[in-house]
């Protein structure tokens, strides 16, 4: 049986550690460390997912202060905002809520973010920061599976990683922080031909596709390490991953659930994100 790695666990010992950094700012420095999260328009699982992240906040504490505005908001107005935002000292990171109503311009909002408040990982320069080992900001999923192998002491160099996954905010930053890490990666997507000719030679499988029990036993090598990024709302209201949890964790070596994987990674490296943005910007004062 595969070894359940506890992401809420892991979660929580970066959330203490990252109390006592906020703790240790504000004494020697007087920074506390400021979150400023846009939300635009009444998505419920997006409201949900931005509470979670205020109510992380302020467990550590980090300052955050939510902008929601109505759908109807546009690109110029946002583009507005979040330019006093970039100027504004007390805040050191600067989150948009994904998705934002198709017609404002995401790509345009999200490259007016300062880099140095880029706490998601999405500028431009950080995303082309990712492809040449120099970004300023990691994004928190990826950022999050790579801690949680990391926490379990498990060796990425040489091994073959296979992603399940293709888009910018999950599977192609993985794809490229664990090849910063040496590892042999393969990335495969909707088109990819035979799914399973790829996810059988994995030491380490990442999947992040959307797709309920995309991933079953046999499509797993004896031994390998399975991180289900996936989060899948059932007709029922309960949460399930990509990976069929019960089949696989007799066939891996360790295996994340869903809930209570990477999930609580996510929110945490965004905390990291913020706190590391502060500090910087102490240095600089
Ligand atoms: P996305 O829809 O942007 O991308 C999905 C990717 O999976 C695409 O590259 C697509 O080609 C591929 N894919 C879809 N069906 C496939 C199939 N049958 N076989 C192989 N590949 C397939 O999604 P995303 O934003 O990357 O999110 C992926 C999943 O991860 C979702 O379930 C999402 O809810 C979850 N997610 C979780 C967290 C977290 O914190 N745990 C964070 C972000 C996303």
């Amino acid at each position: 049986m595969a070894k359940i790695i506890d992401g809420k666990k892991i979660a929580a010992s970066i959330r203490s550690d990252c109390k006592i950094r906020v703790e240790k700012l504000k004494d020697e420095s007087g920074v506390t460390p400021g979150l400023a999260v846009i939300l635009i328009g009444e998505d419920p699982a997006s409201s949900v997912y931005v509470r979670n992240k205020i109510e992380a906040c302020k467990a550590v504490g980090i300052k955050s202060s939510s902008y929601r505005h109505d759908a109807d908001i546009t690109t110029d107005e946002l583009v507005v905002l979040i330019e006093k935002l970039n100027i504004d000292p007390e805040v050191h990171g600067i989150l948009v809520q994904l998705p934002l109503p198709p017609h404002i311009d995401m790509e345009r909002v999200l490259e007016t973010i300062s880099i140095d408040k880029d706490v998601d990982g999405f500028h431009l320069y950080n995303v082309g920061g990712l492809v040449v080992g120099k970004m300023v900001f990691s994004p928190c999923t990826p950022y999050g599976v790579v801690k949680m192998l990391e926490s379990e002491n498990i060796p990425v160099e040489g091994q073959n990683v296979v992603i399940v996954g293709a888009s910018n905010i999950v599977g192609k930053p993985m794809a490229l922080m664990l090849m910063a890490r040496d590892a042999t990666v393969s990335i495969c997507h909707a088109k990819t031909r035979d799914l399973a000719q790829f996810t059988i030679l994995a030491d380490i499988l990442v999947v992040a596709a959307g797709v309920p029990n995309l991933i079953i036993p046999q499509m797993v090598k004896t031994g390998a390490v399975v991180i289900d990024v996936g989060i899948n709302r059932l007709p029922n209201g309960s949460l399930q991953g990509d990976v069929d949890f019960e089949g696989v964790s007799k066939k891996a070596s360790y295996i994340t659930p869903v809930p209570g994987g990477v999930g609580p990674m996510t929110v945490t490296m965004l905390l990291v994100n913020t706190i590391e943005a502060a500090e910087r910007h102490a240095v600089q004062k």
